[in-house]
């Protein structure tokens, strides 16, 4: 008896280190690549940031498609309801050789016959090639993704800076969101939209963020870092409304006391 319960201690610590390697390694190994980027680049701020030096902060160079030709051949406009995110998986062409290609119909496919999609970043820069009311050919042929969804691309060449490429199209995504009222929800993986005829039919893009070729933790934190970001924009919205409502208030304050001293100057006949 005496030896099992000199025996038990050591038993009991044993074990408690087992549970506690093994919830660390589920830790880490559950969202390893989300927490590691999320240490790398620290956290969103949760100041409130004006809209307006959000867009300046994304270095958005417009350099459209020429109108009717390639892949804005047909005009074909598009409420935004949906964010697509995907990356080139291309090691060779950075965001000005795509914005090229695109405007010299080099991309062939889609329903129109050439690609084309709404922005491409890289780690310093962002270039639109199609305006955000106009479908873009780059996820699902005829389905939801391209007849209601503005395209992102992130570039993946070499020696570009693919943690300030996430940053950019996360900053980038908010700032959509937010001009276009689209929720966080339906900021959408590639992935999430099926091609019809091919298999598989949901594609394994943006790669990177997803695990096993299908959206996991890693997506799972970078929306959650979008969504940090939308929530700069809809503070500051939330602190003019405030601003205004107190004004408002002072005003009517105002108004109210000089109606009362009226009629109080009026009643002793000093008015
Ligand atoms: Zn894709």
């Amino acid at each position: 008896m005496k030896r099992i319960l000199s025996f038990l201690p050591s038993t009991l610590v044993a074990i408690a280190i087992l549970i506690l390697v093994s919830c660390n390694t589920n830790q880490t190994g559950s969202s390893s690549k989300g927490q590691f980027w999320e240490r790398e680049l620290g956290a969103v701020q949760n100041t409130a940031l004006n809209p307006s030096d959000a867009q300046k902060e994304l270095n958005l160079k417009v350099d459209l498609i020429p109108e009717g030709k390639y892949g804005r051949r047909l005009f074909r406009e598009m409420t935004p309801q949906y964010i697509t995110i995907h990356s080139t998986q291309n090691p060779t062409g950075d965001a000005y050789a795509h914005a090229k290609a695109l405007n010299r119909g080099a991309l062939r496919g889609g329903v129109c016959g050439y690609l084309c999609w709404h922005f491409t970043v890289q780690g310093d820069t962002v270039i639109q090639h199609i305006p955000t009311n106009e479908r873009g050919e780059h996820a699902d042929f005829d389905g939801p993704g391209n007849r209601y969804s503005i395209g992102i691309e992130m570039c993946e060449h070499q020696g570009n800076d693919q943690l300030a490429t996430m940053e950019r199209t996360a900053k980038l995504a908010a700032t959509l969101m937010y001009h276009h009222k689209i929720p966080v929800e339906n900021v959408r993986a590639h992935y999430h939209w099926p091609r019809e005829g091919y298999n598989p039919p949901n594609k394994d893009c943006p790669h990177f963020l997803l695990e096993n070729g299908q959206p996991g933790t890693t997506w799972r934190w970078f929306v959650g870092r979008i969504q940090r970001h939308y929530q700069r924009l809809a503070a500051y919205d939330e602190a003019l409304q405030e601003q205004r409502m107190k004004e408002e208030e002072a005003k009517r304050r105002k108004q109210m006391v000089q109606r009362f001293w009226n009629v109080l100057t009026d009643f002793v006949g000093l008015g």
